[in-house]
C-alpha cells in the first residue's frame, strides 16, 4: 500500500497545542468484520493488533485517576476485542460518559447477539458509520450487504430506545463523502437522511456527524493510486478555515492505540506519529498519571487540513455545527 505521509510532512499546518483533557479515545484493536475503502485504519478481518487485559487495566487507572469525562471506544470494531465489555461496564461504574465507534454490522457477526442489548444496559452512547442513506454508496464504500445489515442493526437499536426524542440512549450517525470531495452541509444532509430512513424504514437517530475523509492509509493509497492526491489536498488547503483551529478534536481528546501508546489523535496515531513530551520517544499512558500535558504542542502535518477544510471535522462532526 503507498504511504502518503512523506508528500504530508512537507506541508505545513499552523501550530495548535493541547488544551484540557477531556476525552480519552482509546483505540482497542485493528481488527474489523469490514474493509471499508476509504478506512483511516487499515482495518480488516486479518489484522491481529490487539489490546490486552493488561493494558486495558491501565485505561481503567487512568480514567480513574484523571477523572476523564469520556472514554472514547474505537477501532477496528472494538467489540471484537475481549476487553471491550469490561472497559465499559468499569467506566460506566466509575460515572465515564462511554462511546462506542459500531459499525452496525458487527451486530450480526458470532457471539454479538445480545450486543445491543448491552449497549442499552449501559447507556454506552453509539456513533455508527452510516456513509449514504441509499443502497448503492453504501454496498460500493462498505462492502455488499452492509446496507441491509445496517438498516437491521438500527431498527433493533430504535426498538430499545436509540435514538428517540424521549429517550436517554444516544445514536449519532456518521457520514463521510464516497470519494476525494469535501461533505455537504451537516445540517441538510442530517434532514435528508432524518428523513428517507424514517420513510422508508421507521428509522429515527440523534444527530448526523459529517467528516471529511483523511488522506492517509487505504484512502490515502487510493488517492496516489488514481492520481488524486494532488488534487485532493489542494481542495483541503484551499477551503481551511483559521476558526476551525479551536475546535479541532485534538485539543481536548488523547488517543491510545493498543500498546497503550499515546498520540494527540486516531488520525496521527495510524500515521505513527506519537505525541511529543519532553525528550521521550515514545509515551505511554502509564508515564502520564500525574502529568498534565495541556499546552503541550499538536504534532501538525498536511493530513490536518481534513479536519480544518470547510465547515471543518471532528470527531463530533462539523465542527461549527458539533460547537452549538
Ligand atoms: S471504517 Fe470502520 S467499519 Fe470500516 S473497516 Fe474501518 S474500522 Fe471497520
Ligand atoms: S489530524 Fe486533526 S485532530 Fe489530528 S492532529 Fe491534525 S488537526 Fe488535530
Amino acid at each position: 500500500m503507498k504511504d502518503t505521509w512523506p508528500l504530508l510532512d512537507k506541508i505545513a499546518f499552523p501550530a495548535i497545542a493541547r488544551g484540557a483533557l477531556q476525552t480519552l479515545q482509546v483505540n482497542v484493536g485493528y481488527r474489523c468484520n469490514q474493509s471499508c475503502v476509504h478506512c483511516h485504519v487499515n482495518a480488516g478481518p486479518n489484522r491481529t493488533e490487539e489490546m490486552d487485559g493488561a493494558t486495558a487495566d491501565v485505561v481503567l487507572a487512568f480514567l480513574e485517576r484523571r477523572r476523564v469525562a469520556t472514554l472514547d471506544i474505537t477501532g477496528g470494531a472494538p467489540e471484537l476485542n475481549p476487553n471491550f465489555r469490561r472497559l465499559v461496564v468499569a467506566a460506566r461504574d466509575m460515572g465515564v460518559k462511554v462511546m462506542d465507534r459500531h459499525n452496525l454490522t458487527i451486530q450480526e457477526q458470532p457471539g454479538q447477539a445480545d450486543l445491543a442489548e448491552f449497549l442499552a444496559a449501559n447507556q454506552v452512547e453509539i456513533v455508527a458509520s452510516m456513509p449514504c442513506y441509499l443502497q448503492d454508496n453504501v454496498d460500493k464504500q462498505r462492502g455488499k450487504g452492509v446496507y441491509d445489515g445496517s438498516i437491521r442493526a438500527l431498527q433493533r437499536l430504535n426498538a430499545l430506545g436509540y435514538g428517540r426524542e424521549d429517550s436517554p440512549l444516544t445514536l449519532n450517525l456518521v457520514y463521510n463523502p464516497l470519494g476525494p470531495s469535501l461533505p455537504p452541509p451537516q445540517g441538510e444532509l442530517e434532514a435528508d437522511y432524518k428523513r428517507i430512513l424514517g420513510e422508508r424504514f421507521g428509522i429515527s437517530f440523534n444527530n448526523l456527524f459529517t467528516l471529511a475523509n483523511m488522506p492517509i492509509q487505504r484512502f490515502g493509497a487510493i488517492l496516489l493510486s488514481q492520481g488524486q492526491f494532488d488534487a485532493y489536498l489542494d481542495k483541503l488547503l484551499r477551503a481551511h478555515r483559521d476558526e476551525n483551529l479551536d475546535g479541532v478534536m485534538c485539543r481536548s481528546l488523547l488517543s491510545v492505540d493498543y500498546r497503550g501508546y499515546v498520540y494527540d489523535c486516531d488520525f496521527n496515531q495510524m500515521l505513527d506519529l506519537p505525541l511529543t513530551w519532553g525528550t521521550r520517544e515514545r509515551v505511554h499512558l502509564s508515564d502520564l498519571f500525574d502529568s498534565d500535558i495541556s499546552g503541550n504542542p499538536i504534532r501538525v502535518a498536511g493530513h490536518c487540513f481534513g479536519c480544518t477544510a470547510g465547515q471543518g471535522s471532528s470527531c463530533g462532526g462539523a465542527l461549527k455545527e458539533a460547537a452549538e
